[in-house]
């Protein structure tokens, strides 16, 4: 857990989201949408506590196994192999991030983080949670002698980096844009438009897709349309994790050829066998006339899920420092505690109604009680103060009418 530094970036983090929240208030913009970005933060959220599931058996292969193959590791004492680290750390994420646009099955855990159809500084916290690949990436880099650990702290800094390129309101910064990843940059990363698909992939420095053929400018008289190709139509953190997957093990599962059934995963980003294109045509987003996700929410229930999303950040932070050594079936407890209320907090933004989160919170009360005894006690008292907050706001909650709205077309 040490190695952590992103968790306590967090406060950071949010501070900088309210600046912006209050910059685009005070220019009248309208880059923040209450919907997206708690679909964003629900899936920061999400990601870190999936942590607890996840045994960092990667770093453990490149520690013990590895190490008998290794050169000899660096010396960390001089700077320069600091330095040096960092920046072949960003190599070595320019073509792991490239890879995981341009194939299949890793396409299928990335296209979270480019699922928002808005883009501000929630959108940077829009993670996956099945994202290992980069590890596999480094594997050359442990070879001749990267320090593990001190790979990833440049893995840590390289992600804080990208955090404040996730902006609209920064334009261009001058020379800067000759070197840096800056916001104009990973803005036409996350655009759909035809001539922005995958384009500037480099993490904190731009020089790799200069140097690989993948750099576009920002044209600033083509709009930006955000997104991906297929939209999510969702804020739910489970169905954005789940919709690439799910959609990939439908074809393979119904494609009549067992060789597509095994090369569908492995094949580029968007490829789908001939017969399903053919049978389950999938119905990509109109560009001509885009229309964001946005369904409707009364105001309450609106209030109702930003309250969950603030609980489920302080909690989640004291349960992940304070909670280090759990078993596996404790962990899963903890982090249904933790991440359950961002799924009930999504429907309701949905406008699906509110009787799966009065079960969410009845079945909560029993299962913290049951747990208490191995978690640290400042997250117990966390976790009941929470639930009895979202018991009493469930009650207005309760009674609001929501307004009959006819559906979009
Ligand atoms: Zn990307
Ligand atoms: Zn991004």
């Amino acid at each position: 857990m040490g190695f952590d530094i992103t968790l306590f970036a967090a406060p950071g983090f949010m501070l900088c989201v309210l600046i912006e929240l209050a910059v685009d208030r005070a220019r009248k913009t309208g880059y923040y949408r209450l919907n997206d970005s708690f679909g964003s933060l629900a899936l920061g959220i999400f990601s870190k506590s999936t942590l607890l599931l996840k045994i960092s058996l990667l770093a453990m292969i490149t520690q013990h196994i590895l190490a008998d193959w290794s050169l000899e590791s660096w010396s960390l004492d001089n700077p320069w192999v600091w330095v040096g680290m960092f920046v072949l750390y960003d190599f070595v994420y320019y073509w792991s991030h490239r890879m995981r646009h341009e194939i299949n099955f890793l396409w299928a855990g990335h296209s979270i983080h480019h699922s928002s159809e808005d883009y501000n500084l929630t959108t940077a916290l829009r993670q996956t949670s099945s994202s290992v690949f980069v590890w596999v990436f480094s594997i050359p880099a442990f070879l001749l002698g990267a320090p593990v650990e001190a790979w990833i702290v440049c893995g840590a800094w390289n992600l804080i980096y990208q955090f404040w390129v996730h902006t609209r309101h920064i334009k261009t910064l001058g020379p800067m844009e000759w070197v840096m990843v800056t916001p104009s940059h990973h803005r036409v990363h996350h655009a759909q438009n035809a001539r922005y698909i995958d384009k500037n992939h480099g993490g904190v420095f731009i020089i790799w897709d200069k140097m690989f053929g993948t750099f576009s400018q920002e044209d600033p008289s083509e709009e930006i349309i955000y997104g991906v190709r297929r939209s999510l139509g969702s804020v739910n953190p489970i169905t954005a994790n789940l919709q690439v997957w799910r959609s990939m093990a439908v074809d393979a599962w119904f494609t009549q050829r067992w060789a597509d059934k095994l090369k569908i995963w492995f094949m580029p980003t968007g490829w789908r066998p001939i017969d399903m294109e053919r049978d389950r045509p999938i119905q990509k987003t109109d560009l001509a006339h885009f229309q964001k996700y946005d369904p409707h929410c009364e105001p309450t229930q609106g209030a109702y899920a930003l309250l969950q999303l603030v609980l489920a950040m302080l909690v989640g932070t004291l349960f992940l420092l304070e909670n280090k050594d759990l078993s596996y079936s404790e962990a899963v407890i903890g982090w249904l505690l933790i991440s359950a209320p961002l799924v009930t907090g999504a429907w309701i933004l949905q406008g699906q109604g509110i009787q799966r989160e009065i079960i969410r919170v009845l079945l909560s009360y029993p299962l913290l009680f049951a747990s208490s005894t191995f978690y640290g006690e400042y997250s117990v008292w966390a976790m009941a103060i929470a639930l009895g907050i979202s018991t009493l706001a469930l009650l207005p909650l309760y009674f609001v009418k929501p307004t009959e709205v006819p559906l979009a077309e």
